[in-house]
Protein backbone atom coordinates (compact mmCIF):
# COMPACT_ATOMS: atom_id res chain seq x y z
CA UNK A 1 0.00 0.00 0.00
CA UNK A 2 1.11 3.72 -0.36
CA UNK A 3 1.49 5.45 2.90
CA UNK A 4 3.45 8.68 4.14
CA UNK A 5 5.67 7.39 6.50
CA UNK A 6 8.25 9.53 9.25
CA UNK A 7 12.05 7.86 9.54
CA UNK A 8 13.82 11.13 10.98
CA UNK A 9 11.27 14.41 12.30
CA UNK A 10 12.80 17.65 10.90
CA UNK A 11 11.58 20.97 9.89
CA UNK A 12 8.20 20.37 8.21
CA UNK A 13 10.29 22.86 5.13
CA UNK A 14 12.50 19.93 5.00
CA UNK A 15 9.72 17.64 4.16
CA UNK A 16 10.16 14.38 6.59
CA UNK A 17 7.36 12.44 5.36
CA UNK A 18 8.37 9.98 2.76
CA UNK A 19 5.47 8.92 0.01
CA UNK A 20 6.32 4.96 0.12
CA UNK A 21 5.13 1.85 -0.95
CA UNK A 22 4.55 0.03 2.29
CA UNK A 23 3.16 -3.56 3.73
CA UNK A 24 -0.40 -3.75 4.03
CA UNK A 25 -0.65 -4.45 7.52
CA UNK A 26 -2.13 -8.01 8.71
CA UNK A 27 -5.24 -8.45 10.68
CA UNK A 28 -4.63 -9.31 14.06
CA UNK A 29 -6.66 -10.22 17.24
CA UNK A 30 -9.47 -7.56 18.45
CA UNK A 31 -8.50 -5.13 15.69
CA UNK A 32 -10.48 -4.71 12.34
CA UNK A 33 -8.53 -3.35 9.11
CA UNK A 34 -9.84 -0.24 7.40
CA UNK A 35 -9.64 1.00 3.95
CA UNK A 36 -9.05 4.75 5.27
CA UNK A 37 -11.50 7.06 3.03
CA UNK A 38 -10.20 10.23 4.42
CA UNK A 39 -7.58 11.35 7.12
CA UNK A 40 -7.85 14.68 8.58
CA UNK A 41 -4.71 16.39 9.40
CA UNK A 42 -4.15 17.88 13.01
CA UNK A 43 -1.43 20.18 14.59
CA UNK A 44 -0.32 17.16 16.88
CA UNK A 45 0.93 15.78 13.54
CA UNK A 46 2.86 18.76 12.77
CA UNK A 47 4.52 18.16 16.26
CA UNK A 48 5.06 14.22 15.48
CA UNK A 49 6.59 15.10 12.33
CA UNK A 50 9.19 17.88 13.67
CA UNK A 51 10.21 16.18 16.81
CA UNK A 52 8.75 18.13 19.19
CA UNK A 53 6.96 14.82 20.65
CA UNK A 54 10.01 12.81 20.77
CA UNK A 55 9.67 9.39 18.54
CA UNK A 56 8.51 5.98 19.67
CA UNK A 57 9.57 3.73 16.71
CA UNK A 58 11.95 4.30 13.66
CA UNK A 59 9.40 5.01 11.42
CA UNK A 60 5.67 5.87 11.97
CA UNK A 61 2.74 6.57 9.48
CA UNK A 62 0.86 9.44 11.27
CA UNK A 63 -2.56 10.19 10.93
CA UNK A 64 -5.02 9.52 13.93
CA UNK A 65 -8.36 11.36 12.37
CA UNK A 66 -9.52 8.30 9.93
CA UNK A 67 -12.53 7.50 8.68
CA UNK A 68 -12.56 4.00 6.98
CA UNK A 69 -14.22 0.93 5.71
CA UNK A 70 -14.09 -1.98 7.20
CA UNK A 71 -12.48 -4.49 4.59
CA UNK A 72 -11.38 -7.76 7.56
CA UNK A 73 -10.59 -8.72 10.85
CA UNK A 74 -12.54 -9.21 14.15
CA UNK A 75 -15.85 -8.13 13.78
CA UNK A 76 -18.77 -8.65 16.43
CA UNK A 77 -20.27 -6.78 19.26
CA UNK A 78 -18.01 -3.84 20.28
CA UNK A 79 -17.04 -2.73 23.93
CA UNK A 80 -19.69 -0.43 25.35
CA UNK A 81 -20.37 0.48 21.93
CA UNK A 82 -23.45 -1.98 21.22
CA UNK A 83 -22.53 -1.92 17.52
CA UNK A 84 -21.81 -4.21 15.24
CA UNK A 85 -18.66 -3.81 13.03
CA UNK A 86 -19.21 -5.50 9.25
CA UNK A 87 -17.68 -5.60 6.54
CA UNK A 88 -18.38 -2.62 4.78
CA UNK A 89 -19.11 -0.16 8.11
CA UNK A 90 -17.90 3.16 8.14
CA UNK A 91 -15.68 3.69 10.81
CA UNK A 92 -13.92 6.88 12.77
CA UNK A 93 -10.30 5.93 14.47
CA UNK A 94 -8.89 9.02 16.54
CA UNK A 95 -5.84 9.39 18.70
CA UNK A 96 -7.02 7.69 21.24
CA UNK A 97 -6.54 3.72 19.44
CA UNK A 98 -6.32 1.80 23.07
CA UNK A 99 -6.07 1.74 26.56
CA UNK A 100 -5.08 -0.69 29.26
CA UNK A 101 -8.51 -1.03 30.73
CA UNK A 102 -6.76 -1.58 34.57
CA UNK A 103 -4.74 1.32 35.19
CA UNK A 104 -6.36 3.62 38.02
CA UNK A 105 -7.30 5.94 35.51
CA UNK A 106 -9.45 3.54 33.24
CA UNK A 107 -11.23 2.00 36.31
CA UNK A 108 -12.00 5.88 37.07
CA UNK A 109 -13.79 6.35 34.15
CA UNK A 110 -10.74 8.58 33.00
CA UNK A 111 -9.20 6.72 30.05
CA UNK A 112 -8.24 9.64 28.39
CA UNK A 113 -5.65 9.67 31.53
CA UNK A 114 -4.86 6.00 30.66
CA UNK A 115 -0.79 4.85 32.17
CA UNK A 116 -0.54 2.71 29.00
CA UNK A 117 -2.05 4.44 25.73
CA UNK A 118 -2.29 3.48 22.48
CA UNK A 119 -1.66 6.56 20.28
CA UNK A 120 -2.95 6.48 16.56
CA UNK A 121 -0.33 7.74 14.55
CA UNK A 122 2.20 7.99 16.47
CA UNK A 123 2.55 4.78 19.02
CA UNK A 124 1.27 2.69 16.33
CA UNK A 125 0.47 3.62 12.45
CA UNK A 126 -1.89 5.90 11.52
CA UNK A 127 -3.92 6.79 8.52
CA UNK A 128 -1.24 8.60 6.36
CA UNK A 129 -1.72 5.48 4.24
CA UNK A 130 -4.45 3.25 1.57
CA UNK A 131 -4.99 0.86 4.99
CA UNK A 132 -4.82 0.80 8.57
CA UNK A 133 -5.37 -1.34 11.40
CA UNK A 134 -7.53 -0.24 14.62
CA UNK A 135 -8.62 -1.64 17.80
CA UNK A 136 -12.54 -2.57 16.85
CA UNK A 137 -13.53 -1.45 20.44
CA UNK A 138 -11.86 1.53 20.01
CA UNK A 139 -13.65 2.64 16.70
CA UNK A 140 -16.75 4.39 16.39
CA UNK A 141 -19.32 4.19 13.75
CA UNK A 142 -20.14 7.32 11.41
CA UNK A 143 -23.41 8.55 10.94
CA UNK A 144 -24.57 7.83 7.08
CA UNK A 145 -25.59 11.66 7.54
CA UNK A 146 -21.70 12.47 7.70
CA UNK A 147 -19.63 12.25 4.55
CA UNK A 148 -15.84 11.15 4.57
CA UNK A 149 -14.36 14.08 3.91
CA UNK A 150 -16.72 15.83 6.61
CA UNK A 151 -16.78 13.35 8.93
CA UNK A 152 -12.20 13.64 9.83
CA UNK A 153 -11.85 17.12 11.08
CA UNK A 154 -14.43 16.23 13.75
CA UNK A 155 -12.37 12.73 15.19
CA UNK A 156 -9.79 15.12 16.67
CA UNK A 157 -9.91 18.80 16.02
CA UNK A 158 -14.27 18.15 17.30
CA UNK A 159 -13.83 15.63 19.92
CA UNK A 160 -11.14 17.24 21.64
CA UNK A 161 -12.49 20.67 20.99
CA UNK A 162 -15.64 19.43 22.58
CA UNK A 163 -13.85 17.67 25.41
CA UNK A 164 -12.20 21.29 25.88
CA UNK A 165 -15.64 22.96 26.30
CA UNK A 166 -16.35 20.16 28.75
CA UNK A 167 -13.15 20.34 30.66
CA UNK A 168 -13.64 24.37 31.47
CA UNK A 169 -17.50 23.84 32.60
CA UNK A 170 -19.23 25.86 30.09
CA UNK A 171 -22.94 26.41 30.81
CA UNK A 172 -25.50 27.34 28.60
CA UNK A 173 -25.47 31.19 27.47
CA UNK A 174 -21.92 31.78 28.94
CA UNK A 175 -19.87 34.12 27.22
CA UNK A 176 -16.48 31.71 25.63
CA UNK A 177 -13.34 33.04 24.47
CA UNK A 178 -11.48 31.01 22.15
CA UNK A 179 -8.23 31.82 21.15
CA UNK A 180 -6.58 30.59 18.22
CA UNK A 181 -9.23 29.90 15.24
CA UNK A 182 -7.66 26.78 12.87
CA UNK A 183 -9.38 23.53 12.78
CA UNK A 184 -10.97 22.54 16.33
CA UNK A 185 -12.06 26.42 17.06
CA UNK A 186 -13.92 26.40 14.29
CA UNK A 187 -16.36 23.75 14.91
CA UNK A 188 -16.10 24.36 18.89
CA UNK A 189 -17.95 27.91 17.64
CA UNK A 190 -20.70 25.64 16.58
CA UNK A 191 -21.15 23.30 19.71
CA UNK A 192 -21.64 26.81 21.86
CA UNK A 193 -23.90 28.84 19.31
CA UNK A 194 -26.07 25.81 20.01
CA UNK A 195 -25.62 26.44 23.88
CA UNK A 196 -26.91 29.83 23.15
CA UNK A 197 -23.17 31.18 24.10
CA UNK A 198 -21.53 34.38 23.28
CA UNK A 199 -18.15 34.11 21.53
CA UNK A 200 -15.12 35.94 21.18
CA UNK A 201 -12.43 34.93 19.07
CA UNK A 202 -8.68 35.94 19.28
CA UNK A 203 -6.67 34.13 16.74
CA UNK A 204 -4.17 35.29 14.77
CA UNK A 205 -4.44 35.65 10.68
CA UNK A 206 -6.80 37.90 8.97
CA UNK A 207 -8.37 34.99 7.39
CA UNK A 208 -8.86 33.14 10.87
CA UNK A 209 -10.81 36.26 11.81
CA UNK A 210 -12.73 36.72 8.71
CA UNK A 211 -14.08 33.05 8.98
CA UNK A 212 -14.64 33.97 12.82
CA UNK A 213 -16.83 36.22 11.79
CA UNK A 214 -18.76 34.57 8.78
CA UNK A 215 -19.21 32.06 11.71
CA UNK A 216 -21.14 34.76 13.67
CA UNK A 217 -18.91 35.08 16.48
CA UNK A 218 -19.18 38.30 18.91
CA UNK A 219 -16.37 39.78 18.74
CA UNK A 220 -12.91 38.64 16.74
CA UNK A 221 -9.76 40.42 17.94
CA UNK A 222 -5.74 39.82 17.55
CA UNK A 223 -3.81 36.30 18.98
CA UNK A 224 -3.34 38.13 22.02
CA UNK A 225 -6.26 41.21 22.05
CA UNK A 226 -8.49 40.98 25.05
CA UNK A 227 -12.14 41.04 24.52
CA UNK A 228 -14.47 44.13 25.74
CA UNK A 229 -16.19 41.89 28.27
CA UNK A 230 -14.83 39.19 31.44
CA UNK A 231 -15.54 35.73 29.98
CA UNK A 232 -16.44 32.80 31.50
CA UNK A 233 -14.26 30.31 30.22
CA UNK A 234 -11.75 30.62 27.42
CA UNK A 235 -10.15 27.60 25.51
CA UNK A 236 -6.88 28.07 23.99
CA UNK A 237 -5.61 26.51 21.00
CA UNK A 238 -2.74 28.43 19.76
CA UNK A 239 0.92 25.86 20.58
CA UNK A 240 2.02 29.33 23.10
CA UNK A 241 2.11 30.29 26.58
CA UNK A 242 1.34 34.06 25.75
CA UNK A 243 -1.95 33.36 24.23
CA UNK A 244 -2.75 31.04 27.71
CA UNK A 245 -1.89 34.20 29.67
CA UNK A 246 -3.74 36.42 27.42
CA UNK A 247 -6.96 34.45 28.33
CA UNK A 248 -6.36 33.88 31.50
CA UNK A 249 -6.35 37.48 31.79
CA UNK A 250 -9.56 37.87 29.84
CA UNK A 251 -11.64 35.88 33.00
CA UNK A 252 -14.12 36.99 35.36
CA UNK A 253 -13.37 35.62 39.37
CA UNK A 254 -13.83 31.87 38.96
CA UNK A 255 -13.28 31.59 35.39
CA UNK A 256 -11.92 28.91 33.48
CA UNK A 257 -8.89 28.46 31.09
CA UNK A 258 -8.70 25.04 29.07
CA UNK A 259 -5.52 24.69 27.40
CA UNK A 260 -6.19 22.70 24.17
CA UNK A 261 -2.36 22.04 23.28
CA UNK A 262 -0.46 18.64 23.19
CA UNK A 263 2.70 21.19 23.73
CA UNK A 264 3.50 25.29 24.27
CA UNK A 265 6.32 27.17 23.45
CA UNK A 266 6.77 27.84 26.96
CA UNK A 267 4.94 29.38 29.86
CA UNK A 268 6.19 32.80 30.64
CA UNK A 269 5.76 33.72 34.59
CA UNK A 270 2.92 35.56 35.31
CA UNK A 271 1.58 37.32 38.32
CA UNK A 272 -0.43 35.13 40.57
CA UNK A 273 -2.21 38.07 42.61
CA UNK A 274 -3.86 39.56 39.39
CA UNK A 275 -4.15 36.61 37.13
CA UNK A 276 -5.22 33.63 38.82
CA UNK A 277 -6.22 34.44 42.58
CA UNK A 278 -9.92 35.01 42.44
CA UNK A 279 -10.63 30.79 42.16
CA UNK A 280 -9.76 31.72 38.30
CA UNK A 281 -8.30 28.20 37.06
CA UNK A 282 -5.77 26.49 34.61
CA UNK A 283 -6.65 23.31 33.54
CA UNK A 284 -4.89 21.08 30.45
CA UNK A 285 -7.24 19.16 28.18
CA UNK A 286 -5.21 15.76 27.53
CA UNK A 287 -6.68 13.26 24.69
CA UNK A 288 -10.24 12.33 24.96
CA UNK A 289 -12.58 9.42 26.12
CA UNK A 290 -14.70 7.69 24.25
CA UNK A 291 -17.84 8.72 25.77
CA UNK A 292 -16.57 12.51 24.47
CA UNK A 293 -16.59 10.86 20.74
CA UNK A 294 -20.11 9.62 21.02
CA UNK A 295 -21.29 12.71 22.45
CA UNK A 296 -19.56 14.80 20.20
CA UNK A 297 -20.69 12.39 16.97
CA UNK A 298 -24.40 12.54 18.28
CA UNK A 299 -24.19 16.60 18.84
CA UNK A 300 -22.27 17.20 15.54
CA UNK A 301 -24.91 15.12 13.38
CA UNK A 302 -28.00 16.84 15.54
CA UNK A 303 -26.34 20.75 14.81
CA UNK A 304 -25.68 19.20 11.36
CA UNK A 305 -22.25 20.51 11.85
CA UNK A 306 -20.12 21.18 8.82
CA UNK A 307 -16.49 21.62 8.46
CA UNK A 308 -14.78 23.78 6.34
CA UNK A 309 -12.11 21.56 4.39
CA UNK A 310 -9.56 21.62 2.35
CA UNK A 311 -8.87 18.17 0.05
CA UNK A 312 -4.97 17.25 -0.32
CA UNK A 313 -4.11 14.37 -1.93
CA UNK A 314 -1.61 11.59 0.54
CA UNK A 315 1.04 12.27 -1.77
CA UNK A 316 0.91 15.98 -0.68
CA UNK A 317 1.03 14.78 2.98
CA UNK A 318 4.26 17.40 3.74
CA UNK A 319 2.36 20.26 1.69
CA UNK A 320 -0.69 19.97 4.37
CA UNK A 321 1.50 20.40 7.20
CA UNK A 322 3.33 22.85 6.56
CA UNK A 323 0.29 24.91 5.26
CA UNK A 324 -1.04 24.20 8.76
CA UNK A 325 1.98 25.52 10.14
CA UNK A 326 1.57 28.32 8.55
CA UNK A 327 -1.65 29.28 9.27
CA UNK A 328 -2.79 29.11 5.28
CA UNK A 329 -5.62 26.44 6.00
CA UNK A 330 -9.48 28.26 6.86
CA UNK A 331 -10.81 24.95 8.61
CA UNK A 332 -9.34 21.96 8.33
CA UNK A 333 -6.86 19.66 6.20
CA UNK A 334 -7.92 16.50 4.64
CA UNK A 335 -5.51 13.86 2.58
CA UNK A 336 -7.56 11.59 0.17
CA UNK A 337 -5.38 8.53 0.00
ZN1 LIG B 1 -5.19 15.53 16.76
ZN1 LIG C 1 -5.52 2.62 31.63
Amino acid sequence: MKAAVLSTPAPISSSPLEIEDVPTPEPKPGHVLVRVRACGVCRTDLHIVEGELPPRHPRIIPGHQIVGEVIGGELGMQNSTATELRVGSRVGVTWIGGTDGTCTYCRRNMENLCDSPTFTGYSVDGGYAEYALARADFCFPIPPQLDDLHAAPLLCAGIIGFRALRVSGVEKGERVGLFGFGASAHLAIHALQAWNCAVYVSTRGESHRKLAESLGATWVGGETDKPPVPLDRAVTFAPSGDVVLAALSSLRKGGVVAINAIHLDRMPEFDYDRLLWGERQLRSVANMTRADARDFLELATAIKLNPKVTKFPLEKANEALRDLKNDAIDGAAVLIP
